[in-house]
């Protein structure tokens, strides 16, 4: 079994998560006592966001090349990066490292292939729905991707600042998400990317209007799966 390195804390309240369904995944595949073998760092995230919302990004990107670097040199096979919005620097951390990273919008694209979605929702923090470093992604394997309208990305972005990265689940919250996913289905969407790592804590299938396609759930998944198989 590989080894899998983990850069999480973005927020925590996800990296849980990741770390659950990773062993939950060994688990449903092994039986018995088995358990992924996984090494974390987790970050703090409130000097992430600071680079964030002050446009530092290269300075958060040698934060988490450094936890890359950590995590190398303890042993990982690879390295996911638990959270949508810091693929941005995936590029650089990469450049620090020589194991390889999997990405988070390569394997929901996958995913999104298998079930032939051709045009696909798209909900995140307004990094990751507006600018192109993961959409591209999706854009250049033929799907087309739609957000929320201004109103709507503030509205998810607060959301999972304000509420999901804290731990707050809140029923009006969810009531907002299920219409604004309403509306990507009336403009053709076929899906929705639960594209921040959060969101499944909020919306899960039964709250939403078009079939979801939840970030956390496939990347973790993909990881055991790349554990197990190679
Ligand atoms: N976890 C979130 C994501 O998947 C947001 C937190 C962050 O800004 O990294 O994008």
């Amino acid at each position: 079994m590989k080894t899998i390195g983990l850069i999480g804390g973005m927020s925590w309240e996800s990296t849980v998560l990741y770390y659950k369904i990773i062993n939950e995944t060994v688990k449903a595949r092994l039986g018995g006592l088995h358990s992924a073998k996984i090494i974390l760092y987790s970050v703090e995230f409130d000097e992430i966001e600071q680079c964030q919302s002050s446009g530092d990004w290269g300075k958060s990107g040698n934060i988490l090349g450094r936890a890359a670097q950590g995590l190398e040199a303890a042993g990982a096979d690879f390295l996911l990066i638990c959270t949508n919005t810091m693929h941005k620097v995936a590029p650089q951390v990469a450049s620090m490292i020589h194991i390889p990273i999997v990405h988070i919008a390569d394997a929901t694209a996958d995913e999104l292939e298998r079930c032939r979605v051709r045009k696909v929702g798209l909900l995140g923090t307004k990094y990751t729905m507006t600018q192109d470093f993961y959409k591209q992604r999706l854009i250049d394997r033929g799907i087309d991707v739609v957000i929320p309208d201004e109103a709507g990305i503030d509205l998810v972005n607060s959301v999972i600042f304000h509420e999901l990265c804290v731990g707050e689940i809140k029923d009006a919250s969810r009531e907002q998400f299920r219409r604004m996913i309403g509306r990507l289905r009336d403009e053709g969407a076929e899906g929705v990317i639960l594209g921040c790592t959060e969101i499944g804590l909020l919306i899960h299938q039964e709250d939403s209007p078009l079939p979801v396609f939840d970030t956390t759930l496939i990347h973790a998944a993909r990881a055991a799966g790349m554990a197990l198989d190679g």
